[in-house]
């Protein structure tokens, strides 16, 4: 049999609809090649019994209407998977097995997906390298020693080494753009409120949102339409009909305005992401969409306003993780204070702790008004900065990160220079609005490199035409050596 896992999603959904395949031997292929991938450490906990039951299930009685039929799919390892381990990368849930399932995996299942395993993340979503995963970390499979960025690392390890036809993540302030970037693969992160945050281990609420990761424009249209949607239990879920994103898939994007903000351009930028940003401009002028100097004056603010208000909601949401309830607890103390110390001082890594620690400072009294409030007040001139800038343009081209997949271990003892690497996707998540990673172009050590689209709010399908159509003219490539298989 041919091997079908270097095909998109799309591909391999039209084999299974045609029957020239059948759901098993998909799913026999992909667990034969993560048995294969030890080495890149993507997987937290693999559930290749479910993903064949389910398989022969389909096959057996095979429903072709659906949008995702007979498809496995290994998903981060942050949404809660109903009988099946859920750790968020953390020694505190290691032995979590959730009661229910997320609404977001549920809506794949729904659409004739299932699960083949749950991959490795940062702590809590918490990182840019996936070196804070009490699972170790996660190998980038473009490069040996490179890390596949984070939160979502695992996912787009996974989904770049042909493990998974594609993939979830979730995005509190970049964690879906960075690592797609980091691994040549597509990445959208969602309107807040467009998919449901039921069920999904929460980092900082008024800014996680689940998105797909996806090898191409194409199959992240078909992620987004099946795994969105209202939900009664998020109060934050917006209350609108699902949208059919691949029919309307197109690449025709003449006249659309796209905005190019200055304040983008920072200093310490390796040329080659300045040339890609260039290319990005000229293949949108080619396709007939105008470009447009913009300014997002509040920028330089968004990195600092993000570390105060994902910590603070962080440090708030972590709470409830005593040792009583449920996960990890402590064997040591001999009274109730000193097991919920120990319990969290054991149960939580360094890097959580940091988070805990600062979000706790800024919600303290004396500090509140001076930390809190005023980043609150800062996200919205940043949100005001792009109602400004949309009432001039359709969507907003920038560099996804400031350089490509950096070294393991290289910033993993250096949190600022960490945070960094964030610069330029926190914004769209504190202004709520949706935001996408495309492969352009690779740098000098040929590590590939991504475009942001940002767009208006529920702008994803002009995001999507905008991708479709740069996907079709970069000419991006992407040759993975299976390194890890010899
Ligand atoms: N790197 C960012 C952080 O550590 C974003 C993480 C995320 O989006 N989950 O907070």
């Amino acid at each position: 049999m041919p091997d079908i896992t270097n095909k998109s999603l799309t591909e391999i959904v039209d084999l299974i609809k045609k029957k020239e395949i059948k759901s098993e031997e998909v799913t026999n292929s992909y667990i034969n090649n993560i048995k294969k991938g030890k080495k890149l450490n993507s997987f937290i906990t693999e559930s290749f019994d479910n993903a064949l039951t389910k398989s022969k299930n389909f096959d057996a009685n095979p429903n072709y209407e659906l949008l995702l039929p007979g498809v496995p799919l290994a998903v981060k390892d942050l949404f809660c998977t109903n009988g099946i381990r859920t750790t968020a990368g953390s020694k505190m849930l290691e032995n979590f097995v959730p009661s229910y399932e997320s609404t977001v995996t549920s809506n794949l299942w729904s659409e004739g997906a299932f699960l083949l395993g749950k991959l490795n993340c940062d702590e809590y979503a918490m990182g840019s390298s996936n070196e804070t995963s009490f699972f170790g970390n996660v190998i980038n499979p473009v490069k040996e020693n490179t890390v596949p960025g984070g939160s979502s690392g695992g996912s787009a390890s996974a989904l770049a080494a042909d493990f998974t036809p594609a993939t979830i993540g979730t995005d509190t302030g970049g964690s879906i753009r960075q690592p797609a970037s980091f691994t040549g693969t597509v990445g959208l992160k969602p309107t807040y409120g467009l998919c449901s945050r039921w069920g999904i281990v929460a980092f900082a609420s008024s800014l996680d949102q689940a998105g797909p990761m996806t090898k191409t424009v194409s199959d992240c249209a078909l992620m987004l339409q099946a795994m969105s949607g209202f939900d009664l239990k998020d109060s934050t879920s917006i209350n609108k009909k699902k949208e059919n994103y691949s029919k309307k898939l197109t690449k025709d994007i003449k006249g659309l305005k796209i905005g190019i903000p200055k304040e983008y351009r920072v200093s310490g930028m390796p040329n080659e992401i300045e040339e890609l940003w260039e290319k990005g401009k000229k293949i949108l002028k080619e396709e007939g969409a105008e470009i447009i100097d913009i300014s997002l004056p509040h920028t330089e603010y968004a990195l600092p306003t993000y570390y105060i208000v994902a910590p603070a909601e962080a440090s708030s949401n972590l709470a409830r993780y005593d040792g009583v309830k449920y996960g990890f607890r402590s064997s040591k103390g001999s009274n109730l204070i000193e097991m919920y110390e120990n319990t969290r001082s054991e149960g939580f890594g360094d890097e959580v702790k940091r988070r805990i620690l600062i979000g706790t400072y800024v919600l303290s009294s004396g500090y509140y008004d001076a930390y809190y409030i005023k980043a609150q007040k800062v996200r919205q001139l940043i949100k005001n900065d792009f109602d400004n800038a949309f009432t001039k343009v359709d969507a907003i081209l920038t560099p996804s990160t400031p350089s490509a997949a950096f070294k393991i271990g290289e910033k993993k003892d250096d949190p600022i220079s960490m945070y960094l690497n964030d610069i330029f996707t926190v914004p769209a998540n504190l202004a709520g609005i949706p935001a996408m990673s495309v492969p352009i172009g690779h740098d000098k050590n040929n590590l590939p490199l991504g475009l942001q689209l940002i767009g208006k709010t529920l702008g994803e399908q002009t995001l999507l035409n905008l991708a479709f159509s740069m996907e079709s003219k970069s000419n991006f490539k992407q040759k993975i050596i299976k390194w890890w298989e010899k």
